[in-house]
């Protein structure tokens, strides 16, 4: 028996990274995973690698009308939706606040914070239906404290932690629980290509546990929040980043 043996599940930025390993977890576990991404060669090589239990959708979540349209998809296919995971996001172009383009600051505040609303909000519905679900959003450790160079990522972030809160508030009673997560720093394709070398070297000088996690590490916690093991947990965001933001260290 699996934790989610007769659930269907819904992840959003699944051709990659922390989504990827989500959606093979959430599938080792015994959901029925709809793969769900912009990037279709990804998208389509995660669900080979799960085989039966997922089917891929083409989704840009700064779409509303796609993101509904995505939703459609996974009840045409499975008849119900029991967990939205909403993880894509991109981390934007390097600059300080005076310098960031207004539409770099829209094109990240569209995909990491409107592309969480209208994911929830075409799934809510649907939770509605079959009595309750879950709802496990991807902040960021960036979403409790800043970032230098990355303001936008940093307000859509924060952004994100907030509006969890609301849906907690407002679904509980309907037995929908939101949750947002906060990874630190994660060894994936966005910290690959966002960070020079050497910033890699001081991330993990400033991370108690020193080192970058494995996607796999931030997708236990999502698997963990999603399931009825954490059946009186809402409203809040859980950290996953080897005590990253717990405080400062002096060398030595
Ligand atoms: P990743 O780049 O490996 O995966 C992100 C996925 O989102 C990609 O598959 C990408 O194609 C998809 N995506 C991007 N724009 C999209 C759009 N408009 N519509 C649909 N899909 C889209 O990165 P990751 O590290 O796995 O990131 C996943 C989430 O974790 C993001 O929200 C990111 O902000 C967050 N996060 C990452 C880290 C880290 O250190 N890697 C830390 C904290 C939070």
């Amino acid at each position: 028996m699996g934790d989610f043996d007769g659930k269907v599940v819904l992840i959003t930025g699944a051709a990659a990274g922390i989504g990827r390993a989500a959606a093979i977890g959430f599938a080792q576990a015994g959901a029925k995973v709809v793969v769900a991404d912009i990037d279709v060669a990804g998208m389509n090589e995660t669900v080979a690698s799960i085989g039966d239990a997922a089917i891929g959708v083409a989704v840009n979540v700064g779409d509303e009308v796609s993101c509904q349209a995505m939703v459609d998809a996974t009840i045409a296919k499975f008849g119900r939706l029991d967990v939205l995971f909403s993880n894509a996001g991109i981390s934007g172009n390097r600059a300080r606040t005076a310098d960031v383009s207004t539409q770099d600051w829209h094109h990240v505040i569209n995909i990491n914070l409107n592309g969480v609303f209208f994911c929830a909000r075409a799934a809510i519905p649907e939770m509605l239906k079959t009595g309750g679900g879950v709802i496990v959003n991807t902040a960021s450790v960036d979403g409790q404290v800043g970032m230098a160079t990355v303001p936008h990522y940093v307000a859509s972030k924060h952004a994100v932690i907030g509006l969890t809160k609301n849906i907690a508030l407002e679904y509980g009673k309907d037995n929908i629980r939101a949750v947002a997560i906060a990874p630190g720093f994660v060894a994936t394709q966005m910290t690959a290509q966002g960070l020079a070398e050497e910033d890699h070297a001081l991330l993990n000088s400033m991370i108690p546990l020193g080192r970058a996690a494995r996607p796999e590490e931030i997708a236990n916690m999502v698997l963990w929040l999603s399931s009825d093991k954490a059946s009186y947990v809402t409203g809040s965001c859980h950290n996953v980043d080897a005590g990253l933001v717990s405080g400062f260290s002096l060398p030595g």
